[in-house]
């Protein structure tokens, strides 16, 4: 087992961890990068891992002290560090360590088609008896189609994406109406992809050596305008860049700085879920929002439990 001394880990290269790590190594700090993906592998002043798979947390004490990661084709390593960022996304397995067990407050099934909607239009809400559609322009011509439904309807859903796709469509008449004809798009566009909390927030976004950043922490759901998830990754990603500054450079309190993280990007997700939320009057059919069989509390507030 081999060990690295890096002020920050940060695991996922997306907007959030991408942000993140150039931030924090252009304040001077020693950054490692972790993606298991393909990406760009320039990280000025810092470095990145591409195809290298974080799996777990190394803890000691009260802290989070590094991350185990499994590069491509290698064995495992442990990267140690003062202070780990999980941006690793909406389905992370490394955020438990903060924050515990989420709950799900709905599960989204969606997809891309080269649909026909007769004229430009911006983000729809259509509520259905499992839960609502929505359908926005994705470009070039196609539409995204996709259900936020309950999460009692997880198995089914994840057992059929395509199925369970067309399936509530076929429940959702203006959905089924935009679809009659409609082909799904080719290629990555047109798979079937599932996620689970659509929107939702943790309870707790750091722990002593480890911070949340980007969907891992929180994410806005598709009624939201667009770019507001985008928009909330970056918000997220300026916040812990400071937090972590202050902390590394020894201005500030560890706990302080991170808690003063914490209290400022949950001002940052609700104003996004206050201001930048379709109003239901601007929705077709005066839907009802939350859908049936998600709580209010939930739905409205993002909280998943
Ligand atoms: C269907 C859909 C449509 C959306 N449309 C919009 C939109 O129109 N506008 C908008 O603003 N937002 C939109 N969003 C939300 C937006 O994409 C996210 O809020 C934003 O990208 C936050 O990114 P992130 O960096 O937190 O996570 P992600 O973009 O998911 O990045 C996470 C990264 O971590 C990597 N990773 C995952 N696990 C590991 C691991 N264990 N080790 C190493 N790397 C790992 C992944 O490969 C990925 O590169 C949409 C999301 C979805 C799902």
């Amino acid at each position: 087992m081999s060990s690295e001394p890096y002020d920050v880990v940060v695991a996922g290269a997306g907007t959030a961890g991408m942000l993140t790590a150039a931030l924090v190594a252009g304040r001077g700090h020693r950054v490692l990068l972790l993606e298991r993906d393909p990406c760009p592998g320039v990280l000025p002043g810092g470095v990145v891992r591409q195809r290298s798979t974080a799996v777990n947390v190394v803890i000691e004490g009260e802290r989070v002290a590094g991350l185990r990661h499994l590069p491509e084709g290698a064995p495992a390593r442990t990267a140690r560090a003062r202070c780990v960022v999980d941006a690793s996304g909406g389905d992370s397995l490394l955020r438990r360590h903060v924050a515990g067990a989420r709950g799900s407050s709905g599960l989204a099934v969606y997809a891309c088609f080269r649909a026909d909607t007769g004229r430009a239009e911006g983000p729809r809400r259509f509520p259905f008896g499992n839960g609502w559609f929505w359908t926005a322009p994705a470009g070039d011509g196609l539409t995204q189609v996709g259900a936020v439904v309950r999460p009692d309807l997880a198995d089914r859903v994840r057992a059929d994406p395509e199925g369970a796709l067309s399936g509530f469509a076929e429940a959702c008449p203006p959905v089924r109406d935009l679809l009659t004809g409609a082909a799904r798009a080719a290629g990555g566009p047109g798979r079937v992809r599932v996620r689970p909390h659509w929107s939702y927030t943790d309870h707790r976004l750091w722990r002593r050596g480890m911070l949340l950043v980007g969907d891992a922490a929180c994410a806005v759901g598709a009624q939201s305008l667009p770019s507001l998830g985008t928009h909330l990754a970056c918000r997220g990603a300026g916040l812990a860049a400071r937090a972590l500054d202050g902390f590394l450079r020894g201005t500030a309190d560890e706990a302080e700085a991170f808690a003063e993280f914490e209290r400022r990007y949950r001002e940052a997700y609700d104003s996004v879920l206050r201001d930048g939320i379709l109003p239901d009057e601007c929705l077709p059919h005066g839907g009802t929002f939350p859908p049936p069989g998600l709580s209010a509390g939930a739905a409205r507030a993002g909280v998943s439990r």
